[in-house]
């Protein structure tokens, strides 16, 4: 009710403040040009209630691109599109002790395909898997679901981020054509990796990211439309790998610190969904050397605290 709802809001801008300072630790990425350019000192939190009430504080507003976030995205339109046994035929199940865009275990271990879907190998694999005669129709699949969840028909790709991340993109394309060597990957290599770079450079603020994070933690029912936006079976399979390999290879630290199912991406954005309680959107750009925002791994471990929210 309305009483909570004025306490919520105080916590968060109360921990937000208390929180801001961790920035200090960390670096905003640098290997995306356009990424460098972000103010590290900002710290942005949403909460998405299970009401479908927003609550906001600090840098809420400030847009960012989904970066890694939007690898979960893509994994539900290929499973909606495929289903779960093409899917993993091709992507693995298993987490990866190795940073996300590590190239080693691709040719390590047999047979080649990918991990698991969070790593870039994995996302570029299920990129991969994404139908449409066009880039642009490929894309539209994955902005037209967005669009749905977050409300937000204006959603679009930062197009700056998007060149920055496309001409500096060695280790992806390097990624992407030892998958098509390994027959992962078919068709237009150049094609499916651009439908990756636009997808990591779509635009979004913690608001929208609070609200993607909290139809997860309904199992892909959204109260604002009142509509079942994805399959029970598609959310639930999302969630585990939030858990397993959401964060990187921090996901283990991070269960046990936080143990809220989680994404993050590195210009600094982190969803995180409270199964059937809420929805939670970071923002805070300075990383720590595995990727992930170090104010908003902070602000989430306080507030898991303070709030229970652990579930394990
Ligand atoms: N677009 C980024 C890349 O491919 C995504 C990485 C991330 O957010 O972890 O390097």
């Amino acid at each position: 009710d309305k009483m909570d709802h004025i306490n919520i809001q105080q916590v968060l801008e109360q921990t937000v403040q208390e929180t801001v300072s961790e920035a200090e630790k960390g670096e905003v990425a640098s290997y995306i040009p356009e990424l460098a350019r972000q103010d590290k000192r900002r710290l942005g939190i949403s909460v998405c209630l299970k009401d479908g009430t927003l609550l906001s504080a600090g840098d809420a507003h400030l847009p960012f691109t989904l970066q890694s976030i939007s690898k979960i995205f893509s994994l539900m339109v290929a499973l909606c599109e495929h289903g779960e046994r093409y899917v993993f035929e091709r992507v693995g199940k298993e987490p990866t002790g190795d940073p996300f865009n590590s190239i080693i275990k691709l040719e390590t271990i047999k047979p080649h395909k990918p991990l698991n879907p969070m790593i870039n190998a994995g996302a570029i694999a299920v990129a991969g898997m994404i139908p449409g005669a066009t880039v642009e129709k490929r894309l539209e699949k994955i902005m037209r679901l967005l669009r749905k969840m977050t409300g937000n028909p204006e959603l679009r790709v930062n197009y700056d981020v998007y060149q920055s991340e496309k001409q500096t993109a060695d280790r992806n394309r390097a990624l992407a054509y030892f998958l098509k060597e390994s027959k992962i990957l078919s068709g237009d290599v150049e094609e499916t990796l651009d439908l990756y770079f636009r997808h990591c450079s779509i635009e979004v603020t913690t608001v929208e990211v609070a609200r993607l994070a909290a139809i997860l933690a309904a199992d892909g029912y959204d109260i604002v439309s009142g509509e079942q936006l994805l399959p029970r079976e598609v959310a639930r399979i999302c969630k585990t790998f939030m858990v397993t390999c959401g964060m990187y290879n921090a996901s283990g630290e991070f269960a046990i610190d936080v143990g809220i199912p989680a994404k993050s991406g590195v210009a600094g954005g982190i969803m995180a969904s409270v199964p059937q309680r809420m929805g939670l959107g970071v923002f805070g750009p300075a990383l720590d050397e595995k990727g992930n925002s170090v104010a908003g791994v902070k602000l989430l471990q306080r507030l898991s605290d303070m709030w229970d929210l652990s579930i394990f």
